[in-house]
């Protein structure tokens, strides 16, 4: 029999985990990216066949592909994809690909939301390892799932970070557990618009059955109306009203299930900070409980976490200034949620990015009160926040397009003893850094040299 053919559109990580599994199931491997040149990629495919089509257009690779697997960064409306669709060719994405490599009887918790996917991913994670499950954290937080696919065996415990540009292009992938966190605006540019955007996040709860759970928002009206998407068990979590779930009561963290209250933690005892690491808290609760993870876990876990870095991690304090890098908030959202976790006065630092999402900056002009009393800006995306600032009235903004480091100077000239400078751009970092990661470590080590 002729092996099928396989095209990868897209060598960055995930397209490597692909390229490499479907090559392993018996493929014959196309790989192809818009960049003619791809640093250390022939090293990472050493150990398998490929043909190599780096810089050539996917429209003129179609001819006898059966399948085409697309990096997330590829929009599934792209014309050489629905020319493929047309042609006969199955479309689909990473996480489509390595789902159907690994073991059906293994449980796949997915955590989606515009944000706190990644913190709460990474804290369920370390719930279920401590838990003594034989667990993976994979998807968006940076491990493809393809790179593990053929690991994953009957009663593993998947804890998957899914960001809406990889459900586009799910077709089977079934969540045991799907927990939305929140949904506000993001990847407007990509999506086209926000109905687009919550369409795509909603595909998480698709191919749910009645044994599955859904883990939802009860605070968040968008996420508490997905309830009527899903087939699966409804658990809720909220930190305003006490539902079947995870709420608070009196500062504490209360689980409830069939009608039984059990405390688990109080609030102070949570090393993240800020209201919305509660709600990451409730909605990682949630999904370890409703899997039966023991509550002595649980508590512990939920003590000793430190949280991830570049959210609103704390650098140092200098001349009685502490210094925040929140570069992970690539959006308002995020953004006026550090904010709120500010306990002193703060000097913002916003933009710092030449990638423009189309964000609307008012509302983070809106939640600043008295707290924030400066903002450096810089970037595409200054247009933006000057409407924003003219909108709102507020006055005390310098725009500082020259780096970063004279950023923080200008920020460090507009504070003082007793308050705080913090990095968080509610924009994305590209054309200016590599990444949001590169963004933080850059604002980190100015931070320390000054
Ligand atoms: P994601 O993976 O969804 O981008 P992260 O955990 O990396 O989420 O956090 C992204 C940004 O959003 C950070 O700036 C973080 O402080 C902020 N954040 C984290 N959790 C929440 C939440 N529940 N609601 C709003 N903002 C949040």
């Amino acid at each position: 029999m002729k092996a099928k053919t396989a095209l990868v559109v897209g060598m960055a990580r995930s397209g490597i985990g692909s390229a490499k599994l479907l090559y392993k199931n018996g493929y014959r491997v196309i790989i192809n990216d818009v960049k003619r040149e791809i640093p250390n990629l022939a090293e990472a495919l050493s150990d398998i066949e490929y043909d190599m089509k780096l810089g050539v257009d996917p429209m003129e690779l179609l001819d006898g592909v059966d399948l085409m697997v697309l990096s997330p960064a590829i929009p599934i409306f792209k014309p050489f994809a629905i020319e493929a669709q047309n042609r006969g060719i199955e479309v689909i994405g990473e996480i489509e690909l390595g789902y159907r490599y690994a073991s059906k009887n293994a449980n796949f918790v997915c955590i989606s939301g515009t944000n706190g996917k990644t913190t709460s991913t990474t804290l369920t994670g370390e719930i279920f390892k401590a838990s003594g499950r034989r667990t993976y954290v994979l998807g968006n937080i940076g491990i493809p799932i393809t790179e593990y696919a053929s690991e994953i065996k009957d009663g593993d415990t998947i804890v998957v970070e899914v960001a809406a540009l990889q459900l586009e292009s799910i077709k089977e992938f079934r969540a045991n557990t799907a927990a939305m966190l929140n949904i506000s605006e993001d990847h407007i540019n990509r999506f086209g618009s926000m109905e687009k955007y919550v369409a795509a996040k909603e595909r998480i709860f698709e191919n749910q059955s009645k044994s599955d759970i859904a883990v939802l928002n009860y605070d968040d009206e968008c996420v508490r109306n997905m309830a009527k998407l899903t087939k699966a068990r409804i658990v809720w979590f909220s930190q305003k009203n006490e539902v079947d779930g995870a709420f608070i009561r009196d500062e504490r963290i209360i689980w409830r299930d069939s009608g039984a209250d059990t405390e688990i933690i109080h609030t102070s005892e949570l090393l993240i900070p800020g209201r919305h690491n509660v709600e990451n808290a409730l909605c990682c609760t949630a999904c370890a409980a409703s899997n039966g993870v023991d509550f002595d876990t649980i508590r512990k876990v939920l003590r000793e976490f430190k949280g991830v870095e570049h959210r609103i991690e704390f650098i140092c304090e200098k001349d009685g200034i502490q210094y925040f890098n929140d570069s992970k908030a690539t959006n308002p959202d995020s953004t006026i949620r550090a904010i709120e976790a500010m306990n002193r006065p703060t000097v913002l630092i916003l933009g710092v990015g030449e990638y423009d999402k189309q964000s609307d900056f008012t509302p983070v002009f809106r939640a600043f009160g008295d707290k924030i009393i400066g903002v450096v800006a810089s970037g595409i995306n200054v247009p933006a926040i000057l409407k924003a600032a003219r909108r709102t009235g507020f006055r005390n903004i310098v725009i500082e397009n020259r780096g970063l480091k004279e950023m923080v100077l200008a920020a460090k000239e507009m504070a003082h003893e007793g308050t705080n400078i913090l990095l968080s751009p509610a924009a994305a970092s590209w054309g200016m850094f590599r990444d949001f990661e590169e963004r933080g470590e850059v604002f980190r080590e100015i931070v320390r040299s000054l």
